[in-house]
């Protein structure tokens, strides 16, 4: 049910509070409904995103070139990101979860396996279909390549799964609202934890209404769930009775604050037949969009010590008329209507009018494109309940231009502190130094050159590409705005990390963080399958623990 931020020291004390009620908070507020536990959502945002809420998200960017300013990117409303996500959703690779001699910081504490049952749960939680990401298994009886005979000791096709997008909100809002375990409070802003003298347990949350009223809650178990930016930043400002910050002690929170690097670059030409690129989105037999993708797998990686890296065929650069493309010129002048991922890829080149003109005889040559175009867009994507995820387009002479998704390895100066400027709350913002690394760099590189040999050996294309253009993009557009990791690390030796493999903050007793700032390593897979997993298992944990 809903209630009132007013009403909330009246409410009594829960079992468990989670503060944060977007895509892992309100996971797992759903999974320990009905558990017999007594349930606070504490969610900063109201029903629809405003700016004043939005604005308590501000804060100071050190390279605003390359790291989008902070109120962007992050939905500071009931449902959280997931209003805004793309709905990828990738499980990392066994390889992610071990410690890689030639990634320094690598390693988590458990395996592939553990997470397991969890990834599967979770594709029910974001309505991804079944847990099927090789071509065999997702697309039974269909083509297995994305083209014929690219596969071999190096490069797997494999699967990527789309969500509706669900928005989190809209799928458990009204089982939360009805539900009478769980108390889900709007604009309810968590500015500080105060621990009890014995420095291990939360005595109370400060949690703050739209006026900057204070009410206290107090619970068994308290749970971040604010994504990896506000959990760290709460962690560091809850710092009256552990100075440096709750988990703080080893100085790791904020520290190793990932992305991951994804641009475009180079253009892949296939040999063969163009009808036999597996280029586009499929429904598999669930009605689910899944598409292929090509992954220097882990024998690649192991061989020449890369970061996970997988390449996806995209559109041509839409900002440059030269395509004679009606679809891509309508993409290219009405762009502030396409995704904010898509948009930052086009064209740099500044248009003139003459381009503009000529996209616009692009447009009126086909105007049947246009229309059919435009017709399977607002049926499959704006009508539809399970979206079409994005524009993709053949190519007429087997060229694509190549898009990578590459790990960023953890880097311990790569981080976020607390700024000396406070927001109207009182609550200091943050300030953000994201870093890459030589490494990041280096294994883009490489990951080219290896697609690029392996190519040519098969014979199955050519990657052509400028080395000094891919490091200029990747460094200036690589990072990914919408995929914050890292800040909190899990890792056993509470000296290595922040949070344990429960998730629990090391020094603490009842304070755990869901969220992709446990994640140790950045892998090559979309975040939110993983946090999703983990949001479920932590659930399972804390029902087991609370019951007893
Ligand atoms: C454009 C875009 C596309 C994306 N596409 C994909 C994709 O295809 N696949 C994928 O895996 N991921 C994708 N992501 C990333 C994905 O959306 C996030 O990883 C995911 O939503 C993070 O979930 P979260 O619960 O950790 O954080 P959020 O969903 O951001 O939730 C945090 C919640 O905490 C609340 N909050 C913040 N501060 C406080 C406070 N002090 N007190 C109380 N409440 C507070 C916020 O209002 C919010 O509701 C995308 C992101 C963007 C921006």
């Amino acid at each position: 049910m809903i209630l009132n931020h007013a009403t909330l020291d009246q409410a009594g004390d829960y079992d468990v509070a989670i503060v944060g009620g977007g895509t892992a908070g309100l996971i797992v507020a759903n999974d320990l409904s009905g558990k017999g536990l007594k349930v606070v959502v504490l969610e900063g945002g109201g029903l629809k995103r405003q700016p004043r809420s939005q604005d308590l998200y501000g804060g100071e960017v050190v390279e605003p070139d390359i790291h989008p300013e902070l109120t962007s990117y992050r939905v500071r409303a009931v449902g959280g990101t997931s209003r805004i996500w793309g709905g990828r959703v990738i499980p990392f690779d066994p390889i992610d979860f071990e410690e890689r001699a030639w990634v320094p910081g690598s390693g988590w504490p458990f395996g592939f396996e553990t997470l397991r049952p969890y990834y599967e749960r979770a594709m029910q939680a974001l309505e991804a279909g079944r847990y099927a990401y090789s071509p065999e298994t997702a697309l039974p009886g269909g083509r297995r390549e994305l083209a014929p005979g690219i596969d071999g000791p190096h490069l797997t096709t494999t699967i990527e799964r789309f969500s509706k997008p669900t928005n989190v909100w809209r799928r458990h809002g009204r089982a939360l609202t009805q539900a009478p375990d769980v108390h889900l409070v709007l604009n309810a802003t968590v500015t500080a934890m105060r621990l009890r003298p014995d420095a291990r347990t939360v005595s109370h949350l400060e949690v703050r209404g739209p006026d900057g009223t204070e009410r206290r809650v107090r619970a068994r178990a308290t749970v971040l769930a604010l994504g990896a930016l506000e959990t760290a930043r709460l962690l560091l400002a809850s710092n009256d009775v552990r100075t440096a910050g709750i988990g703080n002690e080893h100085d790791h929170v904020g520290r190793n604050y990932m992305s991951h690097l994804c641009t475009t670059a180079g253009t892949l030409t296939f040999a063969g037949r163009g009808t036999d690129i597996a280029y586009d989105y499929e429904r598999d037999a669930d009605g689910i969009y899944v598409r292929r993708r090509l992954w220097l797998n882990e024998e690649a990686q192991r061989t020449f010590g890369l970061l996970n890296t997988t390449f996806r065929t995209h559109l041509p650069d839409a900002g440059n008329p030269d395509h004679g493309n009606a679809i891509l010129s309508a993409m290219f002048l009405f762009k502030s209507f396409v995704l904010i991922e898509y948009a930052r890829k086009f064209s740099e080149r500044r248009a003139d009018a003459g381009s503009y003109l000529r996209h616009c005889a692009n447009i009126l040559r086909q105007p049947r494109r246009i229309a059919r175009f435009g017709g399977n867009w607002v049926t499959g994507r704006i009508l539809a309940d399970r979206k079409i995820p994005s524009v993709v387009l053949g190519s007429d002479d087997n060229r694509y231009v190549l898009e990578f998704h590459a790990e960023q390895a953890p880097n311990p100066d790569s981080r976020v502190t607390l700024s000396d400027r406070r927001d109207r709350l009182g609550m200091p913002q943050l300030k953000v130094d994201w870093r890459l690394s030589a490494l990041d760099i280096d294994s883009i590189k490489r990951s080219y050159h290896v697609l690029a040999s392996e190519l040519s050996r098969t014979g199955t294309g050519r990657l052509d590409y400028d080395e000094e253009e891919l490091v200029d993009r990747t460094r200036r557009h690589g990072l990914v705005g919408g995929h914050q990791i890292g800040t909190t690390r899990m890792a056993d030796d509470p000296r290595r990390g922040v949070v344990d493999r429960d998730c629990r903050v090391h020094g603490t007793s009842d304070l755990y963080v869901a969220s992709a700032s446990v994640f140790p390593s950045s892998g090559q897979a979309n975040p939110t399958h993983t946090i999703a997993a983990l949001a479920l298992r932590l659930s399972e944990r804390l029902t087991q623990d609370l019951r007893r």
